[in-house]
């Protein structure tokens, strides 16, 4: 039995069954009778299905997020617009649906003509940190291009993800289209991964088990998407509007408690203005409201586990703390935020704390911020904030990752690419890019001879 707890109060918030590997492999079978079927639904009516499914979610919206938030600890506030996002992802998908076409390319002797096909099961594992929001930016793509898929959330955060499975089944996807397994990723996830009738693995989650994931991956040649950790740079340089960059500097770092794969944990900031920026840093931090998840003016909430809460102390130990906040005492895995002064070369600015802490870091002139920036093996999003045009886009194109905004903390749009450069991962998520990693270009010639 699995014990799912809510990390702001540390009580149970539900019981559940885990699967294993029998159940996985069932899961399997289910989801591989169903795949002809599916892939030979038209595309309007595939459309249709996820244009119910995300009316549904807008339906259950406040559910989902009250769901949500006491499995994650997020804030009700914010939890509420990760589902409008969840829904917004399943409308651009069935949007989508009918547009991802193929080509048609003039050959000697005759035309060829190129065709998406779906790639038939494909396995979906998911991190805790957004748990329902990351398995729609998989499903979403995934069903569009006619695949059949089988989801498996973290062991921590199953609970929105099995409830939107029964809110498949509600929307009408046919059975064995859709399944949800809660199960450990030694497990389940492994016997996915390992299952030589699932296609493709769309793996969120750490570099080290996304390492697991591509390795094992081989033995069968599978496709994998790899959405992984990240260490990203916020870079202000002396010019920019260091109001504003403060103000949303706090967002960008302990935004669900730091535990954000995009977080900006370095913040850079250019030598001239380093102690102004860091008293207005120190000014914003302070404004961020910590406390009771439930509660409609909390902004940030407790971290997933008292595990977690362990290894983002050691980051902070005998580092020199600029800045530590206020937050409640257990039960909850309450940790506060926290700026702590230091160099590209200390731990705290090498590794992903993926807790709400921020290492402030001085940089002398252009070159030095983007040597900085891109001295880390991820490569996943950041921040530029300058008021100079051409240094923008000189930075922009010179820093090694894939999703970065200029004079904005923001990552995620479902309209654009998101995935990493580097350790960070690779394959592309949300937008049209998505639908490349869930399907296979197919070319087939026709000869026009007499
Ligand atoms: P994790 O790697 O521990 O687990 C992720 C998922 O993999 C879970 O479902 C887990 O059960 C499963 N898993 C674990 N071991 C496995 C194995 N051996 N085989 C198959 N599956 C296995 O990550 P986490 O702690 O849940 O999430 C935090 C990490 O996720 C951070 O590193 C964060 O940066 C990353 N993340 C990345 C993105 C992105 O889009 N790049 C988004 C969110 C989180």
């Amino acid at each position: 039995m699995l014990t799912v707890l809510n990390p702001a109060t540390e009580e149970p918030v539900a019981e559940l069954e885990q699967a294993g590997v029998e159940e996985a492999d069932a899961a399997v079978a289910r989801a591989r009778s169903a795949f002809p079927g599916w892939r030979a639904v038209s595309p309007s009516d595939r459309a249709h299905l996820l244009r119910r499914l995300a009316a549904l979610v807008e339906e259950h919206r406040e559910e989902l997020a009250q769901i949500e938030s006491r499995n994650v600890g997020k804030p009700i506030s914010g939890a509420r617009s990760e589902m409008g996002m969840v829904a917004q992802v399943f409308h651009f998908y069935a949007g989508a649906v009918d547009k991802h076409n193929g080509e048609t390319i003039p050959v000697a002797g005759g035309i060829a003509a190129t065709f998406r096909e779906p790639l038939g099961v494909v396995g979906l594992i998911v991190p805790w940190n957004f748990p329902l929001n990351i398995s729609s930016w998989k499903l979403g793509p995934a069903l569009a291009c006619g695949n059949t898929v089988v989801l498996k959330p973290a062991e921590l955060t199953p609970l929105s993800a099995l409830r939107l499975g029964e809110l498949c089944l509600d929307a009408g996807f046919p059975e064995g289209v859709v399944n949800v397994l809660a199960g450990k990723g030694s497990v389940v996830g492994q016997r996915l991964i390992d299952h030589p009738d699932v296609g493709k693995i769309g793996f969120t989650g750490s570099t080290e088990v996304g390492r697991v994931v591509m390795q094992r991956s081989a033995a069968t040649i599978k496709r994998v998407t790899l959405e992984l950790g990240g260490k990203s740079a916020n870079v202000v340089f002396a010019d920019a509007d260091l109001e504003r960059a403060a103000a949303s500097a706090p967002y960008a770092v302990f935004d669900n408690a730091g535990q954000d794969c995009c977080a900006r944990s370095r913040i850079l900031v250019e030598k001239t203005v380093y102690d102004r920026f860091l008293e207005l840093l120190i000014e914003a931090t302070r404004g961020v409201q910590v406390g009771d998840p439930a509660s409609e003016e909390t902004e940030m909430g407790p971290l997933i586990s008292a595990a977690h809460k362990e290894k983002v102390a050691s980051y902070v130990d005998g580092g020199r703390v600029a800045f530590r906040g206020d937050a409640p005492s257990s039960p909850g895995f309450w940790f506060p935020c926290t700026l702590v002064e230091a160099t590209n070369d200390d731990r705290i600015a090498r590794e992903e704390v993926f807790g709400p802490v921020a290492a402030v870091i001085p940089f002398a002139d252009e070159a030095d911020a983007i040597r900085i920036a891109n001295d880390t093996p991820y490569g996943l999003s950041g921040s530029i904030w300058t008021r100079d045009g051409a240094r923008f886009l000189r930075v922009a194109r010179a820093i090694d990752a894939g999703v970065l905004s200029v004079n904005a903390n923001t990552s995620v749009r479902v309209q654009t690419p998101f995935g990493g450069f580097k350790q960070s991962g690779f394959g592309r998520e949300l937008g049209m890019h998505a639908l490349d990693g869930y399907s296979e270009v197919k070319s087939v010639f026709i000869s026009t001879e007499a």
